[in-house]
């Protein structure tokens, strides 16, 4: 039998590794790296390697399904499609067209995120569109707007082999980001790179660092004041650079000169000579590189969080040149693109403002309607409030499981339930569909075509290698189907290349992108035109917003901190061998057996008054909710702080975190809740 190879990008973490993935007519039975991509290089870990398994598993959604009486039937699609349409329809047409809302998905294409934003705005006109960069890096879409025009990484993948110096903070990056992580590896024990890390969790990349602290959680804001109150001090600051290309100065001096390193130490636990010691390493480098993920963005204080991390490097001169930058790691394979496709509350694609009566009008134009909406949507999080209270009747869910990936699962399921109606389009069934009145079965990465953007703004190619899985359709399809039976004639594309087409001569930063153009690895935005190569670094020789401004931001405490009663503090996140909900990761054999179950970390100190150890069952509660789940002691985590992968359902952590949000970027607070720990 001849072998098919079929290149294309992985579907999981936001480095974008090319894979090739190898069929046999019908099936994907294997994938490998590509040897020549700028990212994977040759190379690929645990959940590439495997990412063929889930393709194919017996599980897999093959029809759509329509609940009757509670129970799920399969159902022609004609049926679903219409109802799906008719039933969005006469709730906008009864409640207005706030009354519905949509939640697009980081895991699907750009050509998919753009599609979903259209059909909201044009065809429902509403701006109730979000996605789960929401709930992982709005802070930084904000944060970085503000102080540097453009929310994205400023740098590329290979610009971390030359680095001099890195300072990852809130990211385990090589588990999470781990073609990342290993260039880091690389440039300190190849190139004697120096690397600073400041995290809660002694993460691997600690054991290679010159410089690693433990802060409390939630006290970001101030040990960055503190590093920048050093830099001052031993007037370590780049002057030149501040006097051309930042404003501001002085209210950031006036601000940070209260964060004394003996202050910090205070507030922080940070002992005050590491961080005089961090300061002076950071400032001196020529080629420094921040690294930062949603240890940073997911608190209250994320904006300040992420805009005291872009003052820091403009202090220092650190943004604008190649190996140095601010680089935010994107979480899902397209989160990047999803936001850059408008699937948000209040921007079209190419962060183009819907308040902004320009846009509205070049929109409309282009999609032949009128009347966009020119208020600000709702977002992921006040979209499910919003079902809860009522004010939302009608909810389209692509590609995304609320009920375990959003803060409170309890308040999440009674809002699901409290809808009139609700579609979930995925490829497996999973929590959130249970609560669906349609299900509509979407066809994964492997049986379309399509692009995604990558952190490093790499938007690249996916190439469909098998045909869908039963009747199973691609998700721009069905998106397109719904907006037909709307009434809407505005998207027929026999093809994703011609949405790909719509979206450049809309979207300026993508405007030189073409299917032809983007083999085969794809083109780095902005890209403002046909001839245009993409860019590799932002901000050279100036912002793109013209000059930075320094914003200085003052310590905030976490919204919820340990008492008495809930005397733990809880900290989420990922393990190496998942994926955010675990669908497609907990369906692959090698990655469920490394990781089988949830578990606690907990230090040593704390098991012991517990007596517990490893493997001990106990009762983990906030004021949310509670789950029972397994011990793992562990000096990874500090005394007195607890850490949950969220990836298990059946222990799942959302069910105790915090849905307090940032005032600006509405992103919870995921970090940080207090927790009590009893034995069972
Ligand atoms: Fe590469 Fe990330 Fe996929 Fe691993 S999960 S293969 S690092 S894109």
């Amino acid at each position: 039998m001849k072998l098919k190879h079929v290149l294309t990008t992985c579907v999981y973490c936001g480095c974008g590794c090319g894979i090739h993935l190898v069929c046999d007519g019908e099936k994907v039975i294997g994938s490998y790296p590509s040897g020549n991509h700028p990212v994977s290089n040759g190379a690929l870990c645990v959940k590439g390697w495997n990412i063929y398994e889930f393709i194919n598993k017996s599980d897999r959604l093959t029809n759509p399904l329509i609940k009757e009486n509670g129970v799920f039937k399969e159902a022609k699609w004609e049926k679903a499609l219409s109802l799906t349409a008719s039933r969005l329809k006469e709730i906008s047409e009864k409640y207005g067209p706030d009354s519905v809302a949509f939640l697009s998905s980081a895991k699907t294409t750009n050509e998919e995120n753009y599609l979903m934003m259209k059909l909201s705005r044009a065809v429902f006109k509403t701006n109730n569109v979000d996605h789960c960069a929401r709930l992982c890096h709005a802070s930084t879409v904000v944060g970085l707007a503000a102080t540097f025009g453009s929310g994205a990484m400023t740098n590329s993948i290979d610009e971390f082999e030359e680095a001099e110096v890195f300072l990852v903070t809130g990211s385990d990056t090589t588990a999470q980001h781990p073609l990342i992580g290993s260039r880091i590896v690389n440039s300190v024990l190849e190139k004697n790179a120096k690397l600073i890390v400041i995290d809660p969790r002694k993460i691997e990349l600690s054991k290679y660092a010159q410089v690693y602290c433990a802060q409390k959680n939630g006290t970001d804001v101030a040990w960055i004041n503190g590093m920048m109150n050093v830099i001052i001090t031993e007037d370590l600051q780049d002057k030149e650079y501040i006097k051309e290309r930042v404003d501001e100065f002085e209210a950031l001096k006036e601000l940070v000169r209260e964060y004394t390193p003996e202050k910090v130490e205070e507030i922080t636990s940070i002992p005050k000579e590491k961080l005089i010691e961090a300061a002076r390493i950071y400032a001196k480098a020529k080629k420094a590189m921040i690294v930062y993920a949603m240890g940073i963005t997911q608190h209250t204080t994320g904006v300040d969080n992420v805009k005291s991390l872009a003052n820091l490097a403009m202090l220092s001169g650190h943004v604008g040149f190649d190996c140095t930058g601010v680089n935010p790691l994107r979480g899902q394979n397209n989160v990047q693109g999803a936001c850059d496709m408008g699937a948000l509350s209040n921007v079209f694609s190419g962060y183009q403002k819907v308040v902004d009566e320009a846009a509205r009008k070049k929109f409309e134009k282009a999609w032949g309607v009128e009347n966009l909406p020119d208020k600000v949507g709702l977002t992921v999080t006040e979209i499910i409030d919003g079902a809860a209270t009522g004010k939302i009747k009608g909810l389209y869910i692509v590609g995304e499981n609320p009920v375990i990936s959003d803060p409170d699962s309890t308040h999440v399921r009674k809002a699901l339930e409290n809808l009139e109606f609700l579609a979930v389009q995925d490829i497996f069934m999973t929590d959130t569909s249970e609560y669906a009145d349609v299900v509509l079965a979407g066809a994964s990465f492997a049986e379309k075509d399509g692009t995604f953007t990558n952190t490093e703004r790499r938007c690249e190619r996916i190439r469909k290698a098998i045909d869908c899985v039963g009747t199973s359709k691609a998700d721009w399809e069905i998106i397109c189907e719904i907006a037909k039976r709307c009434g809407y004639d505005g998207m027929n594309y026999s093809h994703p290349s011609e949405i790909m087409d719509e979206i450049a001569a809309v979207t300026p930063i993508y405007g030189g992108m073409a299917y032809d153009r983007l083999d085969p690895w794809g083109l780095q935005w902005p890209c403002p035109d046909k001839a245009h190569p993409g860019t590799k670094f932002l901000h050279k020789g100036k912002f793109s917003k013209g000059k930075g401004t320094f914003m200085p931001c003052a310590y905030k405490p976490p919204a919820e901190l340990p008492d008495k009663e809930y005397d733990f503090t809880l900290s989420t996140g990922r393990v190496y061998w998942h994926w955010h909900t675990g669908t497609l990761t907990r369906r692959t054999s090698t990655l469920e057996r490394e990781a089988p179950e949830a578990y606690v970390e907990m230090h040593p100190e704390n098991a012991e008054k517990l007596k517990v150890r490893t493997g001990s069952l106990v009762k983990v509660t906030s004021r949310r909710g509670s789950i029972d789940i397994k011990v793992k002691v562990t000096e990874e985590v500090v005394k007195d702080s607890v850490f949950i992968p969220f990836h298990f359902k059946e222990a799942a952590a959302n069910v105790l975190t915090n849905p307090a949000v940032d005032p600006v970027a509405k992103i919870p607070e995921y970090k940080v809740c207090a927790v009590k720990v009893e034995k069972i």
